[in-house]
């Protein structure tokens, strides 16, 4: 892994921000970053240098989108996109994402980010990257198409986030019965620009059949594809937003800073938050909540990286074995030594995700997710003293109702449905099968005239 790169902090003027790989020093554009997703050495993109607010200049009556537009604006200077960053952010933001105190009297909050479309934070990420796809393939002669391949989550917030936009087609394929019957009707109910595939085989055989395609010679004549992953530096940035602007929030109610904890998996919302911290935003420390994928936690204890497979837990959007965020933080922040004085890492088990849902519901009656139940059990093991001193929040990274086979067993009720998520479970299913073979593939391409 590269040495920690030097950041150079700009307090005014007109930062321009430009992005390097993390295995090499060729300068990339936000525009190109956005098209690509990948660096063409295979590494991830981070910015060369961070643009640093100093947030006691900002107004009082800030809202999110104004946030956002602080955030952004110098990312976004030298774009083609930059006239409509403000439709952009509109866009992506046009849900409230809330923090919400707990009913104990304990200084703890629930940043409230499921109120997206598949109710769950990657709805922010999803959207912006869509909303700028779209707009960067205006002026193209073939339409950009997507390839998502899922194992749950993401699928549907790519999904969602694509749906109904000129230029681009998204293709979703998933692991055939092995998906829930939620996850499913999230990847399925689409039609028009999204095409559903049901792949006979596992996650990792659609991850193959989607690898094979960026490569194949036959297929990228007639097509121009792209992926949506976590990786692509557009689904990150936009999560920084929601961190810096509850800090904000909250330094200007409580005079404090705020301290998170994030349920983690590929380390994306984590970074984001330490981005948005390095960026001049109140904030105060980050930790990390893990499941039994417990790689980061042992990393930071000193332990060699070594990326493993994943084990299956209650927390599933969590079951990372190699998260590949990290290459960046080792990039920006440096190896463990160094990056243990920025972030902590907790592993969670199954465990005690169980027992903090049922905990929580009985004495606050919050209904929390498998994902968020990581982040409050940490909190819980706090000594009383930093729980009455210092102000936590924790991400509540996707609604419960989502994760209803595992929830509603521990608090012996059923779950309401958010109204979003209701009216996609309505929705009919569109969805073709086909076999892990690129041919197949191709053929079901020319079939729906894609
Ligand atoms: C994806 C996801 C996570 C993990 O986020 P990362 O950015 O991968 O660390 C946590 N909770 C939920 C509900 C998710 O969908």
């Amino acid at each position: 892994m590269g040495k920690p790169i030097k950041l150079i902090w700009r307090l005014r003027g007109k930062l321009i921000v430009n992005f390097i790989s993390t295995r090499g020093s060729q300068i990339y554009s936000i525009d190109e970053v956005l098209a690509k997703g990948i660096a063409d050495d295979g590494g991830l993109f981070i910015p060369k240098v961070l643009p640093k607010i100093n947030h006691e200049d900002l107004s009082n009556s800030m809202t999110l989108i104004d946030t956002a537009q602080v955030l952004l604006a110098p990312f976004f200077r030298e774009s083609i996109l930059r006239d409509s960053l403000n439709q952009i952010i509109r866009e992506s933001l046009s849900f409230p994402i809330p923090a919400v105190k707990t009913s104990s009297e304990q200084n703890l909050w629930f940043l409230e980010l499921f109120h997206g479309p598949t109710a769950a934070f990657k709805d922010v990420g999803a959207g912006f990257l869509a909303s700028c796809m779209s707009r960067l393939n205006k002026a193209k002669d073939k339409p950009l198409v997507v390839l998502v391949a899922t194992s749950g989550d993401t699928g549907g917030a790519v999904a969602a986030a694509f749906h109904g936009l000129p230029n681009v087609k998204v293709i979703v394929l998933f692991p055939k019965d092995k998906v829930s019957k939620r996850q499913e009707k999230q990847l399925t109910c689409w039609g028009d620009n999204i095409l559903s595939l049901t792949v006979n085989g596992t996650f990792d055989d659609c991850q193959k059949l989607v690898k094979s395609i960026f490569v194949d010679s036959n297929l990228s004549l007639k097509y121009r594809f792209s992926s949506a992953n976590s990786i692509n530096f557009g689904r990150l940035l936009p999560q920084s937003i929601y961190y810096a602007h509850s800090s904000l929030k909250h330094f200007r109610s409580r005079s404090k800073k705020a301290n998170f904890i994030i349920p983690t998996g590929n380390l994306g919302n984590g970074l984001a938050c330490i981005l948005a911290r390095s960026m001049g935003f109140p904030i105060g420390e980050i930790i990390l909540s893990v499941n039994a994928n417990r790689l980061i936690a042992d990393y930071l204890d000193g332990a060699e990286w070594l990326p493993k497979m994943s084990i299956q837990t209650l927390a599933n959007a969590m079951d990372v074995g190699n998260p590949s965020n990290m290459e960046r933080l080792n990039s920006l922040f440096g190896q463990a030594s160094e990056l243990k004085n920025k972030v902590r890492a907790v592993s969670v088990s199954d465990k005690n995700i169980s027992n903090e849902i049922t905990r929580v519901f009985k004495q606050t009656k919050t209904i929390i997710c498998p994902h968020t139940a990581t982040a409050s059990y940490t909190y819980n093991q706090f000594i009383d003293d930093v729980k009455m001193q210092q102000d936590w929040i924790i991400a509540a990274t996707a609604h419960p109702a989502k994760f209803e086979t595992v929830v509603e067993p521990l608090i012996g009720q059923e779950i309401t449905v958010p109204d979003e998520l209701a009216i996609l479970l309505d929705k009919p299913s569109q969805v073709f099968s086909i076999n892990p073979n690129i041919r197949e593939f191709e053929k079901i391409l020319i079939d729906k005239s894609i």
